[in-house]
């Protein structure tokens, strides 16, 4: 597996496996299924409420831990932050049977940011987690966040796709160091991405799918890219995007599909800073 290099010096696979919306009594055959096919990035959340059944799959694989790459994510906390923070991801471990993860991201970008932060910072120090980083971040709070800490953020993990492709962002990004990850990577399917006639064509040049052809738009990006499957066959095709390369042509008339605006909700509508802020996990 292609990977890339974080600003502090870990490894991470270019393309693992997401588990939003799996359902937890789904989650455990799914990633099984994933990791024989040969993902080694998983990529879940404390708010997914399914890092209980990833460790199942992870316990009862066989693939040895060094080989993995394993993403939690940190929920809005109440302060004391610090405290809390460090609460949190010793739930996390606890769920997924680990005594680490490979990177720990601040979920949203809200709450005692810095206080969450700090407990990170001090998590990754003691070797809990070998990469932090973020999610959801914007321009400016992610150079708020870069310029008032000790440590810039490993990854941060943004909604990108062809509809919403975050060119300014990932500019920032690269000029900071900052590994660009992509969420939602087929938009959930939106604007029908999957019969899209561009993508469509793209992808018939290849002998490909669309999904495909998205997944390998990302990687020549250098996006960290983490798709989401509950089919076997989707899975197995989700992965096979290594032995084919889209030609500068491809790349500019995808380019040209970029709306520059979410498919999903924006970090900055006060409806949804208060309705993320407010929402409190149980862990
Ligand atoms: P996504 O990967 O863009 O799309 C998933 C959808 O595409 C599912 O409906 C899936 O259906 C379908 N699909 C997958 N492969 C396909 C293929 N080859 N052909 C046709 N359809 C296909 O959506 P996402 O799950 O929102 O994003 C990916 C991951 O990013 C998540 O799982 C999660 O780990 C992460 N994420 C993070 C955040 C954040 O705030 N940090 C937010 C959202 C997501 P089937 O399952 O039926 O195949």
């Amino acid at each position: 597996m292609q990977t890339v290099t974080l600003n502090n010096g870990v490894q991470m696979p270019i393309l693992g496996f997401g588990v939003y919306q799996i359902p937890a009594d789904r989650t455990e055959r799914a990633v099984t299924q994933a990791l024989a096919a040969g993902y080694r990035l998983l990529d879940t959340a404390a708010a997914y409420g399914n890092e209980e059944a990833v460790g199942d799959a992870i316990k009862n694989s066989g693939v040895r831990r060094e080989d993995l790459f394993v993403t939690t994510k940190l929920w809005v906390q109440d302060a004391p932050a610090q405290d809390n923070t460090r609460r949190a991801l010793e739930a996390s471990l606890a769920k997924l049977g680990l005594d680490h993860v490979d990177l720990y991201l601040m979920h949203q970008p809200y709450g005692d940011v810095y206080g969450q932060w700090r407990a990170m910072e001090t998590a990754q120090a003691e070797g809990l987690t070998r990469a932090i980083g973020v999610a959801n971040f914007h321009p400016d709070r992610l150079l708020d966040l870069i310029f008032n800490n000790d440590t810039a953020p490993q990854v941060n993990q943004i909604e990108t796709h062809p509809f919403f492709q975050r060119d300014l962002d990932h500019a920032l990004m690269r000029e900071h160091r900052v590994q660009h990850q992509a969420w939602g990577g087929f938009a959930e399917g939106k604007n029908d991405l999957f019969t899209h006639p561009v993508l469509g064509k793209v992808g018939e040049a290849h002998g490909k799918s669309v999904a495909q052809v998205v997944l390998r738009w990302l990687i020549q990006r250098d996006i960290v890219t983490i798709p989401k499957s509950v089919s076997p066959d989707r899975m197995a095709q989700n992965i096979d995007v290594f032995d084919f390369r889209l030609t500068d042509d491809q790349m500019a008339g995808i380019a040209a599909l970029d709306t520059g605006t979410t498919l999903f909700f924006d970090h900055h509508d006060p409806e949804m800073v208060a309705w993320l802020s407010k929402r409190r996990i149980d862990n």
